[in-house]
């Protein structure tokens, strides 16, 4: 009979969930964790995908170093610093010292998985569609109808996501029947959670060439120097694990709105005008992939700005609920993965503090 009873639940396999999974391991590996994720891959939105000879990071394409606070989680992913000359749409704004991952940026999920304690459970295909609070314990329940229970919460899905499994959206199955009142007003009530960071979608398109890679590139450049709604992108081949040239190319905001068929949708899908278009471009200018494919992200955009939002997010990089419900991420540290693995690490630290 497998186990059903945790001392902490971690929802969300993407960067922040799997370093608070880690680090927590680290600090007191006799804790009793299971880490859920609902696709079929770790990572979230630090995506790997292999295609025939043609590797693609087509989420998160550069990172910023973890820094100092932890060396040893950033050493799994083997990242570089990236040849900027060959990159003319280094987002400088956000990224002083970006790195590329050598082997893709999911190999970093993978080799942080294979570092969890013996005492840590996981599973994929695993979507939690419901939460709920009863006794002094959780329980969060499957799609599948599994059920699971544990002391402690952790919640890392994104925040559109995390707001529906904690009840504020009409159809939401969680309705905290037997949580404290006084609590659950409380909760609905988080300013934060309110009001949560604005998502909209990000159009990826992914090009795998066969042919020579220094004159794709050349050709490459003369074009998205010229491409305004190019938001960044990058060659796979060069610092990263495709053995063919492997062009990631996202698109900006506006672009990607006017792109996208129903940005309600689940999942978001590209209008048909975006592969016509991005086709022509790159036809144009004399690129001609052999492999193509498009893929339309949510893309949190950032909250640096100096905005209220921002100087919250920055004091307090996790959300502490009570009721030893915590939540991370990064909709509440501001975009991107050194942010997200910062704020799985501070939500830990908690964590492993209330354990003791
Ligand atoms: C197109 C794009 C480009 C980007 N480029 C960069 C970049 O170059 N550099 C950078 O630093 N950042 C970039 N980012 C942002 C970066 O990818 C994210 O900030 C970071 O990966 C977020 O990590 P996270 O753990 O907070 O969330 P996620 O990676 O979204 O992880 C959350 C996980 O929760 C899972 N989940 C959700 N709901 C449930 C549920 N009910 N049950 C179980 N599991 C659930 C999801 O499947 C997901 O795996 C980019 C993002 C996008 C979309």
């Amino acid at each position: 009979m497998p186990t059903t009873q945790f001392d902490l639940i971690v929802i969300g396999g993407g960067a922040s969930g799997i370093a608070a999974t880690w680090i927590l391991g680290q600090w007191r590996p006799s804790t009793r964790v299971l880490l859920l994720e609902k696709s079929h891959g770790w990572g979230g939105r630090m995506a790997t995908r292999r295609h025939q000879e043609w590797v693609f990071d087509h989420g998160a394409l550069r990172i910023e170093s973890f820094g100092d606070y932890n060396r040893d989680l950033w050493a799994l992913g083997e990242f570089n610093l990236p040849d900027s000359s060959s990159d003319s749409t280094l987002p400088t704004r956000q990224f002083s010292h970006p790195h590329t991952a050598s082997r893709g940026m999911t190999a970093w999920a993978k080799r942080a998985l294979a570092q969890f304690s013996p005492q840590t459970n996981t599973r994929l295909e695993a979507q939690v569609v419901k939460v709920d609070r009863h006794d002094s314990q959780w329980t969060v329940t499957l799609n599948s109808g599994e059920e699971f229970t544990s002391t402690h919460l952790l919640i890392t899905a994104p925040a559109p996501q995390a707001r529906d499994l904690l009840g504020f959206s009409a159809n939401s199955p969680t309705t905290w029947e037997s949580a404290p009142t006084e609590w659950r007003e409380r909760l609905l009530a988080d300013p934060r959670l309110k009001s949560p960071p604005v998502y909209a979608p990000c159009v990826t398109a992914l090009a795998g060439f066969r042919g020579d890679a220094a004159s794709l590139r050349q050709a490459w450049a003369a074009l998205s120097s010229q491409w305004p709604d190019v938001m960044s992108w990058r060659w796979n081949d060069e610092h990263g694990p495709s053995t063919q040239p492997a062009l990631s190319l996202q698109m900006n905001e506006a672009w990607s709105r006017a792109h996208t068929l129903d940005e309600g949708a689940k999942p978001l899908a590209p209008s048909p005008q975006a592969t016509t278009l991005i086709l022509q471009n790159l036809k144009q200018a004399g690129l001609e992939p052999d492999f193509f494919d498009l893929k339309v992200w949510r893309y949190a955009y950032p909250v640096g700005d100096g905005s209220a939002a921002a100087s919250e997010a920055a004091r307090s990089p996790s959300l502490n609920l009570g009721q030893k419900l915590w939540l991370a991420g990064d909709a509440w540290a501001g975009v991107g993965v050194r942010a997200a693995v910062f704020s799985g690490f501070m939500a830990a630290r908690q964590i492993a503090e209330d354990l003791a």
